[in-house]
């Protein structure tokens, strides 16, 4: 049986009907609704080196094609390459009869051990910055194309700025450019208000002719059939495409790889418009200034151990609970019905429509909405009544008190407890004829929500559907 991880096997289903673990998925505490990355809107807070850690802002980045200046990956095996510093002996311009020593630098991989020597790339006078650009061969028509595409979208754009001064409603997001505009085209297209079209436009519209398909191709060159080949000279498919402007065949022409810049990304409800996830803006901090995974705010579910499942036979499956939360939780576990659910969600899908009032500062945004997969192979009978979680508390691993005497549990629903933790006992029965064993559960419990701007802690009932993997039914069943 192929392993799983415990992010495989319990899941959590998102309102927009996909299944996600706990770790991707976020809490919005405005809507008091999972979301995920399927249905929050993502947006670039910060683009940087993931080497260097140097910011920099998107009109650079997007001049700079994405890549860092300074820093490379090696074209072999895409690990970062680093530079070495060695001396080499030359003589000196005044005196030909005497040597000097002088400090050059190269760059090297310490995975694979790939230099710029191997491929007689000339070494460098200084530690950075020195590595030039290579040189492309369709660098000119593609940049003709480019100045095509940006005359294109700008027509396109005055167009449309025409069509809404009817009615002048703007939306920062209507500005987003297609082809990269207001930066490259230069500060005259940063008046895209005027109903005049720049001179010009039109000309180098009429310029470009379109390419023409023809049935011959270039043949293979001459020796491929006669010289012997040597697998280990010619790149991979991955080496190749890491350079799609050049893709070298031969491991002599591969070239080092400018590294691609990242972005931090702030992710925003695209119901409610706040932001489930915003991080530091400065690159080296691995920190968020908001950070609504449910992780911290849904108790995490988690398969205790594996189990021996058989078909029809009712087996005893230990599931842990975990409160992430500073205060205490009442939980119930109930039973999950798909198309109970699925009715509830269409329901409040028609009336989430007119929480917002039209005219609204909101913009609502239709949550794509995927059919879910809450196919269940197995029956479960959960324990009833409810069951209080412990607050998390940091110092609790360091206490010898013993939770448990503090709340009083039923036998019958908690097997073990222990700090924030509390195990529970479900009997699951797989349904016949079953491989593997999925079986969904409804968690319904307190969660104290801390919005920063109500004044005191409001405390609402949240339904988390869970669908648990439990594991594949034995053959001898
Ligand atoms: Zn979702
Ligand atoms: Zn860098
Ligand atoms: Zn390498
Ligand atoms: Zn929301």
């Amino acid at each position: 049986m192929a392993h799983l991880f415990q992010v495989d096997r319990v899941k959590l289903l998102c309102s927009c009907g996909i299944l996600k673990p706990i770790t991707a998925i976020y809490l919005c505490r405005h809507c008091l609704k999972l979301r995920c990355g399927n249905c929050v809107s993502h947006e670039v807070d910060t683009l940087f080196c993931p080497n260097c850690l140097e910011n920099m802002p998107s009109t650079e980045a997007r001049l700079k094609k994405n890549r860092c200046g300074n820093c490379f990956d090696c074209p072999s095996c895409s690990h970062t390459l680093v530079t070495r510093a060695t001396s080499v002996q030359t003589t000196a311009p005044d005196d030909p009869s005497k040597t000097l020593a002088r400090k050059v630098y190269y760059l090297a991989c310490t995975r694979c051990r790939w230099t710029s020597r191997d491929v007689g790339l000339k070494d460098q006078t200084v530690a950075s910055g020195g590595w030039g650009e290579q040189d492309n061969e369709h660098y000119r028509f593609l940049q003709s194309l480019m100045e095509h595409y940006r005359a294109l979208a700008q027509a396109e754009k005055l167009e449309r700025e025409k069509k809404r001064s009817a009615h002048r409603k703007s939306s920062y997001l209507a500005l987003s450019d297609k082809y990269s505009l207001p930066s490259l085209l230069g500060r005259k297209s940063l008046t895209p208000l005027s109903p005049y079209a720049p001179k010009g436009d039109s000309s180098q519209l009429s310029e470009m002719t379109p390419l023409e398909a023809s049935e011959e191709v270039e043949g293979l060159p001459d020796n491929i059939f006669t010289e012997e080949l040597i697998l280990s000279s010619v790149t991979t498919m991955e080496q190749r495409i890491a350079s799609p402007e050049w893709q070298p065949e031969d491991v002599g022409q591969l070239y080092p790889l400018r590294k691609h810049i990242l972005p931090k990304r702030s992710l925003r409800c695209r119901h409610c418009e706040h932001n489930l996830s915003k991080p530091e803006y400065n690159p080296s901090s691995i920190k968020f200034k908001i950070q609504l995974g449910a992780f911290y705010h849904v108790p995490e579910v988690r398969l205790v151990r594996g189990v021996v499942l058989k078909s029809g036979v009712e087996t005893s499956v230990q599931v842990s609970l975990c409160n992430p939360t500073p205060h205490d939780i009442t939980l119930a576990l109930l039973p999950f019905v798909p198309e109970a659910y699925m009715e509830a969600q269409q329901k409040e899908e028609g009336s989430e429509g007119s929480l917002v009032a039209p005219g609204g500062l909101v913009r609502v945004v239709d949550i794509p909405r995927e059919k879910p997969d809450v196919e269940l192979s197995g029956d479960v009978a959960l324990p009833q009544g409810t069951l209080v979680l412990a607050a998390r508390d940091d110092t609790a691993e360091y206490d010898d008190h013993d939770a448990a005497s503090t709340f009083k549990d039923d036998p019958q629903v908690v097997a073990w407890r222990r700090a924030n933790k509390v195990g529970v006992n479900l009997l699951v029965t797989p349904h016949p004829g079953a491989e593997r064993v999925r079986v969904g559960l409804m968690m319904r419990y307190d969660y104290t929500n801390t919005v920063a701007t109500a004044t005191e802690a409001r405390i609402v009932t949240l339904n988390v559907p869970i669908i648990i993997d439990v594991g594949a039914v034995s053959e001898q069943g």
